[in-house]
């Protein structure tokens, strides 16, 4: 029986960071061996609120192909590619949003939230969701891995394909959400980690680099120093030891935390510690592809061609459903 495929995609941003990797890029790793995958790094997306900073996007797709690849993405299993370099999708979005009502759009929750709060008014922006739907679609994904915060994107993806479905007869599968079961991990602030509120740790930092971050952590405020009794459950530094301590340190931390026999400074060096020893392969394996950038230049074209053969198979698809010239 055929594999069942899935699409997943980020924007360039650069290196990844702790967020990113735990919260989707290690469920990806999982996925890989069980389906057809393509990786996306969705760089039109970007130009939604990056289009007068274009400068940074070539690097910035470098780097994050580095951590795909280093932190376990293998380009033999599935393809790593870059949405400018297989065309098809521009034409799939094209194409859809000639049957896609504008309110459709307007009404996606994150539209107008972040028309607001990011002051975000072009065409391409109210078209963002579309072009998601087109990359969906393209690759007639049955799953798409996502967080809660992305599952009305997958239902108007649903919606469009049924529009398409009804209106030229069946191309697309309705894809189906596959929720990542990882919790939010907290940045140094105790917020969500996210580049854009400066609380990160990226996979790229070096272990001093990632040590002196974790030193300046929240942690319990009524927890001033060692002696004082802490309270684990509400501390961002507990929280990444759940993911990077064994189940013995945690139980240990959890009650000599309370007890006030740790103090936060030697809890957040041994966090580092464990972190840092993590993320060490990944580290090794990232240096030695950025010393050899042309071996992540060919990964990239390599996945394109891949994207490329099953976009354009689509495309044949599409066209001939619409009557359109081939
Ligand atoms: S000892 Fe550790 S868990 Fe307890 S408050 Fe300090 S940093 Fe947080």
């Amino acid at each position: 029986m055929a594999q069942q495929v899935i699409l997943s995609g980020m924007q360039p941003t650069g290196s990844l960071h702790l967020g990113n990797y735990e919260g989707a890029l290690k469920n990806w790793i999982s996925l890989q061996d069980d389906y057809e995958m393509y990786c996306c790094i969705v760089d039109w997306h970007s130009l939604t609120s990056l289009y007068d900073k274009t400068e940074v996007l070539k690097d910035q797709i470098f780097q994050m192909a580095v951590d795909y690849v280093a932190a376990g993405l293998d380009p033999e299993k599935c393809a790593i590619f870059v949405q400018s370099q297989v065309k098809e999708h521009a034409e799939l979005h094209l194409l859809l949003s000639m049957v896609v009502p504008t309110p459709w759009l307007e009404r996606v929750p994150s539209y107008k939230e972040k028309s607001k709060s990011l002051g975000l008014d072009s065409y391409g922006f109210l078209g963002y969701p579309l072009l998601q739907a087109a990359d969906i679609l393209l690759y007639r994904a049955n799953f798409v891995p996502v967080g809660k915060d992305q599952l009305p994107h997958i239902e108007l993806t649903r919606e469009i394909a049924r529009r398409f479905n009804g209106l030229y007869g069946e191309v697309f599968p309705e894809p189906q959400d596959k929720l990542t079961k990882f919790a939010a991990v907290p940045g140094t602030d105790g917020n969500r980690m996210s580049k854009s509120y400066g609380n990160h740790i990226c996979l790229s930092d070096t272990p001093e680099e990632t040590a002196n971050k974790i030193s300046k952590m929240f942690t319990d405020p009524q927890k001033l120093r060692k002696g004082d009794p802490g309270r684990p459950e509400i501390c961002p530094v507990f929280t990444l030891h759940q993911i990077y301590s064994s189940k013995e340190e945690i139980e240990k931390i959890d009650r000599d935390c309370r007890s006030g026999a740790l103090g936060c400074v030697a809890d957040k060096k041994h966090l580092a510690e464990n972190i840092n020893k993590a993320l060490a392969p990944i580290r090794a394996r990232a240096a030695e592809l950025r010393a050899n950038p042309d071996t992540v230049w060919d990964i990239l074209r390599d996945g394109a061609r891949k994207a490329g053969e099953k976009a354009g198979e689509t495309m044949q698809m599409v066209r001939e459903a619409m009557r359109l010239m081939q």
